[in-house]
């Protein structure tokens, strides 16, 4: 049994690939596109927070918190060390 929320509905999550795999960003990054979806509009209106999807690198806005995520899981590819291991 793992003590994440991945699965909770009311983390934030992409708009687009609807993963809870996002990371809070505090500026919004110029090369990556940004959400035009109501709910990104919406939440940006309200003072949401800017997050990052890691997969498809779509930029929006969330009220909601970001998901607790698993500690073993991370984004890395298999094999692939952080450089800070070596
Ligand atoms: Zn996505």
């Amino acid at each position: 049994m793992s003590e994440d929320n991945e699965s909770s509905p009311n983390v934030c999550r992409c708009p687009d690939c609807g993963t809870a795999r996002v990371v809070h960003r505090s500026k919004r990054d110029p090369i990556d596109r940004m959400s035009k979806s109501p709910s990104s509009v919406i939440a940006k209106w309200m003072g949401g927070k800017l997050y990052h999807c890691i997969f498809c690198r779509l930029q929006f806005y969330s009220t909601r918190p970001k998901a607790v995520l698993p500690p073993e899981e991370h984004p890395l590819h298999p094999g692939e060390r952080p450089p800070s291991a070596a």
